[in-house]
């Protein structure tokens, strides 16, 4: 008899976006002529640059001549792209990586969801709340979390509260955990850490030989110095950090799909008789087992986003949304809303007024003024009380969902 992986049974439905889509298909029936702005979306929107669909063409040429076809690429990627990201995203920053410490992949989606499995059944995770969900749902599949309990949390996963009285920057565990997934700028809040900040972690991750996962997916929103894009721009990072990285929204790369993960070789865990592990192999060898590489037409029009012509055009895309989030944060202010992120990220936190839910917010912006952002709740239990709208939108609609949000009646 087949049986299942019940951990799966542990997984709340998705409920979060199907109950969003519930909630505006229920309005819309009742009022079939609304024009409903959605600012909840957190996909890109604008296409691929010219310098990268040129790129992608050449790709796709080359695939149809026998001298340049190529079938089974390398698992970790093609050098030419791993040379480029080296030179292009880690050299100006200080940071020296070998080839053989970064690895291409179709997302960091996957690659976020993946790298549990390289380590203990029984390691304690760290992630911080409200969070990409996708840290939290990939070790319950793989049975770290315990049971959901009645509050919203795993009994055995370890939540860093972000919340106004934080400054909506995670503190230290009081307990002790293994794993920390860390995530910044973050999604959902848009929040940062500077460089003192994030050396708090790497130094906590260094005295209890714990492992920092970094998500770095929106580093080139960064706009202020004294950020870090690299968390191994920290001292000490390249012994206890994993850093992940993507072309989705750097470059608009969301259904092409190309990211990387970093695995320095000398980021070490431990076996049960206390024996040091390079990651770097482990993952090398989970990867080259269960992944076949990303497609060489993808990864050449990744290339090209490191090309002058590639830099420039992708630089205007960021522009382009980082313009929209300030004409949300400057709007949101103005009408009386106290806002996070916005300025390094192309995402914007919001407090809801008059101590209404996350939901009960939801309802009221989409019924008085028809626009659609996220219920922070539906990112973890310290969502609550919180409202997430993202830059992705067209200029014209962000502009529209400020001004009807400036009359609403709070
Ligand atoms: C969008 C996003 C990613 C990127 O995922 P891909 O699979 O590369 O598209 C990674 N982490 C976070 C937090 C994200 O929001």
């Amino acid at each position: 008899m087949a049986k299942i992986n019940e951990n799966y049974s542990k997984l709340p439905g998705n409920y979060l976006f199907s109950e969003i889509a519930r909630r505006i298909q229920a309005y819309q029936a009742n009022h079939p002529e609304a024009d409903i702005i959605r600012l909840g979306i957190g996909d890109v929107t604008q296409p691929l640059v010219p310098a990268v669909i040129d790129a992608f063409h050449r790709g796709v040429t080359e695939m149809g001549h026998a001298e340049t076809f190529r079938g089974y690429g390398p698992e970790q990627g093609y050098d030419f792209l791993i040379e480029k990201i080296i030179e292009n995203d880690f050299k100006p920053l200080g940071v020296h990586l070998d080839m053989d410490e970064v690895f291409i992949s179709d997302g960091a989606k996957c690659d976020t969801g993946n790298i549990q499995e390289i380590f203990s059944q029984d390691s304690i995770i760290a992630v911080t709340d409200p969070v990409y969900p996708v840290y939290v749902d990939s070790n319950v599949m793989a049975g770290r979390s315990g049971a959901l309990g009645p509050d919203g949390r795993y009994e055995r996963i370890v939540y860093l509260a972000c919340t106004e009285a934080n400054g909506l920057k995670p503190d230290l565990p009081k307990v002790p955990v293994d794993l920390i997934y860390l995530c910044f700028p973050n999604n959902p809040t848009g929040m940062t850490l500077k460089k003192d900040e994030l050396k708090v972690w790497v130094d906590y991750a260094r005295a209890n030989r714990a492992v920092i996962l970094f998500d770095a997916a929106y580093e080139a929103f960064i706009q202020e110095p004294d950020i870090p894009h690299s968390i191994y721009e920290i001292e000490g990072a390249k012994e206890v950090a994993i850093e992940f990285r993507s072309f989705s929204k750097t470059a608009g790369f969301t259904g092409t799909r190309c990211a990387y993960t970093v695995v320095p070789k000398t980021v070490m865990a431990y076996d049960s008789a206390g024996k040091a592990h390079s990651l770097n192999k482990l993952w090398l060898r989970r990867q080259t087992t269960k992944f076949n590489g990303v497609s060489y037409p993808i990864q050449v029009a990744a290339a090209a986003v490191y090309s002058p012509e590639g830099q420039a055009q992708i630089k205007a895309v960021i522009d382009y949304y980082m313009t929209n989030a300030r004409i949300i944060r400057e709007g949101l202010t103005q009408a009386g809303f106290k806002v996070y992120g916005g300025v390094n990220a192309p995402y914007i936190w919001l407090k809801t007024p008059d101590h209404l839910s996350s939901w009960e917010f939801f309802d009221k912006l989409l019924s008085e003024v028809q626009v659609v952002g996220t219920p922070g709740a539906g990112f973890g239990p310290s969502g609550e009380g919180y409202f997430r709208l993202t830059a992705f939108g067209s200029r014209e609609n962000t502009e529209r969902a400020m001004e009807r949000i400036r009359s609403l009646k709070l």
